[in-house]
This record gives structure tokens, C-alpha cells and sequence, in this order.
């Protein structure tokens, strides 16, 4: 997943808790081996390479990712897309290299989940047009670490931290108290802008500072509008808390590409969903449910 995963529990013996930290990393690798874009012998890089020519026969687990994230797609409009892959393996942040104009006209044909055909039937992906790449990086770190409480959960815990990259879920609370998650500053690395209370959900983070590189003045980071197949401009950072980690790990990229305005709006009309937003001015904008947190006084957001 080319990042750090952290798992915490909280139990009475040490060996079981072991295992059972043990047993969530072995998940996140056999999540990461089947998921990889960059994995040649991954399944998701088989989807890649021949559901334009013919159907792939996929697992229940990649069927329900993908049914998930083409629900995002048709209730953002398009502003989550995994087929932003299209577009998106041009890019290397850490060679500098973007596509020149005309491979990104050639590339913003093939974005559009509704090239996309899943069939729950057969258990197959076909993509209706040649060309099309999936990428899974804006939702399959959330799927992760839901497995991960999942698996501590089978395992008798009953407090624990799963994190990958800026995707956590805490299971519990902290002997009756919630956890207090910070919001980092997006230009301070140490800096936090809030703290917000945790127990029994899911908080994901997505910033312009995690994969990025700066050229002629502008940021070119991992997070893609679908239409024109460019970093999006606008937002530094947006938090998402929620139920599931599958869950705000999507809307955490989705709300990047959908600005303060339409995303808030959309996250308002959403129960047990809040976020903050940070825009390209330094300015923080937060959820109608979080303002009211921030008065009662049970969290803080400067
Ligand atoms: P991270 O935790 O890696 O910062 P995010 O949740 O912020 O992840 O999502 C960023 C990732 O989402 C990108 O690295 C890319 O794989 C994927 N992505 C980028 N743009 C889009 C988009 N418009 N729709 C869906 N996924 C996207
Ligand atoms: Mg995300």
C-alpha cells in the first residue's frame, strides 16, 4: 500500500493481542498483493490489462470494492472515480513526471466509471472501452483497516487502533473516554488545527502534502479531478469522520475533488457523516454536525 500501518489493542494477555495484531498484518499484505496497481502478478493489475479485451473473473471482495466505489462515483457526479487510473499512471511523483497535453486528452477519454460493467452474477469486470485503468488507492486502504478491526474483533478485542496512511478506526474507546485524533496542519507537519473525539468510527485524511511535487509554481499531487485528469486545485486537506473506514476513506477523496462548497453540502445531507476542509487559503470549514460539537464543548476545533 506504500505505507505505514499501525495497529493498537488494548487486552489482558499479551499473546493473544500478539496473534492477533500478527493475523491484521498478514491481511493488509494479502490486500496489498491482490490491489497493487503496481503489483504485475496482482488481480487488480489482471482487471488492468484484460478486462478491456474480455471479462474478468474477479473475487466477492474486489465485486464489493468496486460496487462500492461506483456508488460513490453516481452520488458524487463523477468526482470519485477509479477510472481516474486512466490518467493517473502518468503521473510519478517521485520521478517529477506528468503527461504532456496530449496523452492527458487521450488519457480523459477513457475516464468515466460508466466504462466500468461489474457483474454480480458471473463475478466478472469488463470495461466497454480499451484503454481503461482502475486504481483502487482512494478506497482500498479504508476496505483495510475495516478488515483489520474485523479480524480483532473475531478476535475478542474490544479496544483497539487500525491505521494505514491517513485511514483510522478505532474499536471501542480508551477505558470510557474517546480518543482524541488530531487534524494536522497541512503546512506544519507537527502543527494540529483540531482535535476531535473518537470512539466506535472512522476518521480518514486526504492532503496534497502525501504524494506530491512542486513545479512552476504549482502543486501537481495524487488527487485527480475525473474531468480533466489534472491534480485538483483549491482544497490542501479534508477529514471525514464516519461509521467505517471504507466509508470515510472514499468520501475523504471525493470532498477533495468536490471543493468546500459542493462537499460540504453533500456531507450535511448525509447522517452520521461530518468533515473539515481546509482550503488552498489556509481557511478551515467544517460539517454543520461539528460546529454544533465545537459549541456544546465536547471537542475543539480552532
Ligand atoms: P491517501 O491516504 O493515499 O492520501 P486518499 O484517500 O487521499 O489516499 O486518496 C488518494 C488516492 O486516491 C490517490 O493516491 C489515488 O490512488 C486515488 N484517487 C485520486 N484521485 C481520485 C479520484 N478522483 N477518484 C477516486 N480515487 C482517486
Ligand atoms: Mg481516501
Amino acid at each position: 500500500m506504500g505505507t505505514q500501518v499501525r495497529v493498537e489493542v488494548w487486552h489482558e494477555n499479551e499473546t493473544t493481542a500478539s496473534r492477533a495484531i500478527a493475523e491484521v498484518m498478514a491481511e493488509m499484505r494479502r490486500i496489498d498483493a491482490a490491489m497493487s496497481p503496481f503489483k504485475p502478478g496482482s488481480l487488480l493489475s489482471r482487471i488492468n490489462r484484460d478486462a478491456g479485451f474480455e471479462p474478468v473473473v474477479i473475487t466477492s471482495e474486489l465485486l464489493e470494492i468496486i460496487g462500492r466505489a461506483q456508488a460513490m462515483s453516481r452520488l458524487t457526479k463523477g468526482a470519485f472515480d477509479i477510472t481516474f487510473a486512466s490518467a493517473g499512471h502518468l503521473y510519478n511523483y517521485r520521478h517529477k513526471r506528468k503527461p504532456t497535453d496530449r496523452q492527458l486528452k487521450q488519457a480523459r477519454q477513457v475516464i468515466d466509471y460508466r466504462l466500468i460493467q461489474l457483474d454480480p452474477e458471473t463475478k466478472t469486470i469488463r470495461f466497454t472501452r480499451k484503454g481503461v485503468r482502475i486504481d483502487l488507492g482512494g478506497i482500498a486502504k479504508g476496505y483495510a483497516v475495516d478488515r483489520g478491526i474485523a479480524l480483532l474483533k473475531q478476535a475478542g478485542m474490544t479496544s483497539a487502533l487500525v491505521s494505514a496512511g491517513g485511514d483510522s478506526r478505532i474499536l471501542g474507546d480508551r477505558r470510557g473516554r474517546p480518543w482524541m485524533m488530531g487534524v494536522r496542519d497541512p503546512n506544519k507537519p507537527k502543527a494540529m488545527v483540531a482535535i476531535l473525539p473518537i470512539a466506535n468510527e472512522a476518521i480518514s485524511t486526504s492532503g496534497d502534502y502525501e504524494r506530491y511535487f512542486d513545479e512552476g509554481g504549482q502543486r501537481y499531487h495524487h488527487i485527480l479531478n475525473p474531468r480533466t485528469g489534472t491534480p485538483v486545485q483549491g482544497v490542501q486537506a479534508v477529514t471525514v469522520i464516519g461509521p467505517d473506514a471504507m466509508t470515510t476513506d472514499a468520501w475523504s477523496t471525493s470532498l477533495f475533488v468536490l471543493g468546500v462548497e459542493a462537499g460540504l453540502s453533500l456531507v450535511n445531507q448525509t447522517p452520521g457523516l461530518e468533515a473539515i476542509i481546509i482550503d488552498a487559503r489556509d481557511r478551515l470549514h467544517a460539517s454543520s454536525g461539528l460546529q454544533r460539537l465545537t459549541t456544546s464543548g465536547a471537542g475543539k476545533v480552532q
